[in-house]
């Protein structure tokens, strides 16, 4: 049994403890936490809290490391992708895959929400001591392509460990259909995952089939899909098939809006918002609309995106990035970066909070938010 003191233990489900004390037995299992000093603590300087939940990552994208140009917006970055994605091998690709798994470790990750759109992560994953929660990813705006796609994304299901689920990539890139199957797939424990107001087109291509994104599909030979127009916001179109899941985790929600909230709100079991900043400065160079998710209490929680979009797979990173730009205080940041990114996912009955019986994994950082140590 280690027992372990620091100027502050943020146990995240309660206040911040000052000169507290956690005793966590050999297999990482909190066994105390408190504030009864014996003197004979391990001490350290700094804060102490519970290991970081990373509710979006694409590790299967870690390949594209420092490769795609930051700031040129989406739709040049996803021609870049899928430009690169056919010049790298798969053992380069598995290995940059591992090396990534090294890295969320390093940076105090213990649980993450991981896109797949192939088997490739499988291998590295099983021999990571990271939580997975898979999540296979499917896309086809176009109907004849429903079916295709469905089969493949259940064979990649049946290949991917628990817990797992499928879902959609976004509003704009599935049919109808799919998104359908998509809903009826659902169940009353899972955690369905969209990106979620990325760019702004997505909104103009929605309510008037008009800008960037509906440009995009025009020169792609694509049929806009039946939906489209909606003449209504992309998570009003598109909401009513993502609510059999238990939890809906909306990602990025860089140009939401009030309505969308209150959308949300009343059509969803229970909502998450994730955030991946720093992904949002590399592709948009823009932040999300802290000013309308601030203007109510929600589950905000947080992601790193993948190395296609980012330099680091670091949460207290992206952390650092909120502070920066908006008024939010660190105890608040933490608890998006643990506690409810463990809901989200579902595994907060062992990850997210320094709480007795949990096995969280504990972390110290500064007061700057600079990782000291990963100590469990
Ligand atoms: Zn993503």
């Amino acid at each position: 049994m280690r027992k372990i003191t620091a100027d502050y233990i943020y146990p995240v489900n309660i206040a911040p403890i000052k000169n507290g004390v956690v005793h966590i037995s050999d297999s990482g299992e909190i066994l105390y936490v408190g504030s009864l000093r014996k003197g004979d603590e391990e001490y350290y300087k700094g804060i102490i809290c519970p290991g970081f939940v990373n509710v979006h990552c694409h590790t299967e994208l870690s390949y594209a490391k420092s490769k795609i140009e930051a700031g040129n917006g989406i739709d040049s970055f996803i021609g870049e992708l899928e430009g690169l994605k056919r010049s790298i091998t798969e053992e380069e690709k598995i290995f940059s895959i591992e090396e990534a798994l090294l890295e969320m470790q390093e940076n105090g990750i213990v649980a993450v929400g991981d896109i797949m759109n192939s088997d490739l992560s499988i291998g590295a994953k099983s021999k990571s001591s990271i939580q997975f929660y898979n999540f296979i990813e499917l896309f086809g705006s176009q109907a004849n392509v429903t079916d295709k796609v469905w089969q493949k994304g259940i064979e990649l299901y049946n290949e991917t460990a628990k817990p797992k689920n499928i879902i959609p990539h976004a509003p704009y890139s599935l049919s109808l259909d799919l998104f359908k199957k998509i809903n009826a797939f659902q169940n009353n424990s899972s955690t369905i995952t969209i990106h979620h107001l990325e760019s702004r087109g997505e909104v103009d291509y929605f309510e008037s089939a008009s800008g960037p994104m509906a440009e995009r599909f025009k020169s792609w030979g694509l049929k806009f899909p039946e939906h489209i127009p909606s003449n209504k916001r992309p998570l009003q179109t598109i909401g009513k098939y993502l609510k059999n899941s238990k939890r809906v985790l909306l990602i990025h929600n860089t140009f939401i809006e009030k309505s969308d909230l209150d959308f949300a709100k009343k059509t969803f079991n229970e909502t998450y918002y994730g955030l991946c900043p720093n992904s949002n400065l590399y592709i948009e160079n823009i932040l999300p609309a802290m000013d309308v998710l601030q203007s109510q209490e929600l589950n905000m929680c947080i992601g790193t995106d993948s190395l296609a979009s980012n330099t680091s797979l670091s949460i207290l990173d992206e952390i650092k990035t909120l502070k920066d730009n908006f008024d939010i205080s660190t105890e608040e940041l933490i608890k998006w970066a643990t506690l409810n990114g463990a809901r989200a996912l579902g595994f907060e009955s062992l990850y997210g909070s320094i709480e007795v019986g949990k096995k969280p994994g504990i972390i110290l950082i500064d007061d700057e938010l600079n990782l000291l140590e990963v100590l469990l």
